[in-house]
């Protein structure tokens, strides 16, 4: 299955202030897809059962003391970027055994996924938005341990730039947690994995590897899936249509309206689609900019996850001394679309900035939900662009420690 974007066609919005006029194209992601074929969900449980019998893990688990139900904490963690959120949900646990079609998700809805092979989709997909590509191969965003316990399997060394189904197996880790419980984290990029080894014990939040698209996957996301102690799949939601008690602390929202990102384009962002899956053949082409030139065109960007309809979003473009330069808004009710909600999207405005515009620096700012999200930007010459670009860069090594720089192991 493809990453499902979809192009849409222009809809000029009506500015209510200067230069707020749309782009020609929105995007619309499902975000990613996936499957285990059960050739391989049968290998790693054969895996993981052979770990959890050898002597060394036995002493593991009889050295750590047992518990009642573990609760289980946000399993994704931003190692760097500059966007508000980074991710997008675009399956939960299938709950319906029939297939293929039937779908029922935790809440009752259908945001899930089944196959004509008869898997119904086991976990949870956090895909990785607005540039999944681009965000994955930047190292981004890591999947870390949802709660503490040890490290009772790893899969690595296979290709991570996976965009369609297939049966490549993927890489990931699995790990046992206090109440006999297991959760695993697919879809890691090669060789990206904790160094830490089978038998070794993690903290909650602690490093697992990096979201990648190993494995039957069509973008860059995290496959979670908790297994109670039985080995049978849990949903860790509770909902009306799954009795499970909630298991993530704090819950999880069915929906999540929020803002991903605001940034300034030179000109309209390139995504991609299925490339050849060789090393850097798919990766956006933002034409980010944290700085404009008066007299030129530019975008303002703005990435949402879970945009639903009648929800405005208000945006602006503030300059130095706080006046508004743009003012405009966006409801989803304004697109011709058919759905209620999208777990990803992203739009574009085309602004000018004027040859007088005042030099310093400017925001973007945006309000949706109940919170304000603000970017800043600076206008001046192309000599101060540049020398403010400097200034930038410099400041960004200062603020670097060295538990923020990407790499195995130490983080
Ligand atoms: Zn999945």
């Amino acid at each position: 299955m493809m990453l499902r974007l979809l192009g849409l066609a222009a809809a000029v919005l009506a500015a209510t202030a200067a230069s707020a006029q749309r782009a020609d194209s929105g995007r619309i992601s499902g975000g990613a897809d996936d499957d285990l074929p059960p050739a391989q969900r049968l290998r790693i449980q054969q895996q993981l059962a052979a770990a959890l019998g050898s002597p060394e893990l036995r002493r593991a688990v009889a050295a750590r003391k047992a518990a009642g139900a573990v609760p289980l904490q946000w399993p994704l963690r931003a190692l760097h970027g500059e966007g508000f959120g980074y991710h997008g949900i675009s399956n939960y646990v299938d709950h319906d055994p029939a297939f293929p079609g039937r779908v029922l998700d935790y809440a009752c809805g259908a945001r899930t996924y089944d196959n004509a092979q008869g898997y119904n989709h086991a976990g949870t997909d956090y895909f990785l938005w607005p540039f999944p590509w681009l965000t994955m191969d930047d190292g981004a965003i890591a999947a870390v341990a949802a709660a503490p316990g040890i490290i009772v399997g790893h899969n690595d060394g296979h290709p991570d730039r996976s965009c369609a189904m297939s049966d490549l197996p993927w890489n990931a880790v699995y790990l046992r947690h206090d109440d006999g419980s297991m959760t695993w984290y697919g879809h890691l990029r090669r060789g990206s994995l904790t160094t830490k080894q089978i038998g070794d014990t993690v903290e909650a939040g602690e490093y697992l590897g990096l979201v990648g698209s190993s494995g039957s996957s069509t973008a860059p996301h995290l496959h979670f899936e908790l297994h109670d102690a039985t080995g049978r799949v849990v949903d860790p939601r509770h909902g009306n249509c799954n009795a499970e008690p909630e298991h993530w602390s704090p819950p999880q929202a069915y929906e999540d309206p929020a803002i991903n990102t605001l940034s300034l384009h030179t000109q309209e962002p390139e995504w991609v689609g299925c490339g050849d899956g060789s090393e850097g053949a798919m990766q956006e082409r933002t034409y980010a900019t944290d700085a404009i030139v008066p007299g030129t065109t530019f975008h303002a960007l703005a990435s949402f996850r879970d945009q639903r309809r009648g929800d405005v979003a208000t945006f602006a473009l503030q300059r130095p001394d706080g006046s508004e330069f743009a003012h405009w808004q966006h409801d989803l009710a304004d697109e011709d679309l058919p759905r209620e909600v999208y777990a990803a999207t992203v739009w574009t405005w085309i602004h000018t900035m004027p040859v007088d515009a005042p030099h310093g620096d400017w925001h973007f700012v945006a309000d949706f939900h109940g919170r304000r999200y603000t970017r800043a930007f600076f206008v001046g010459s192309e000599t101060e662009v540049r020398a403010a670009a400097v200034m930038r860069e410099r400041a960004a090594v200062q603020a670097l420690t060295p538990a923020q720089h990407p790499g195995r192991g130490d983080l």
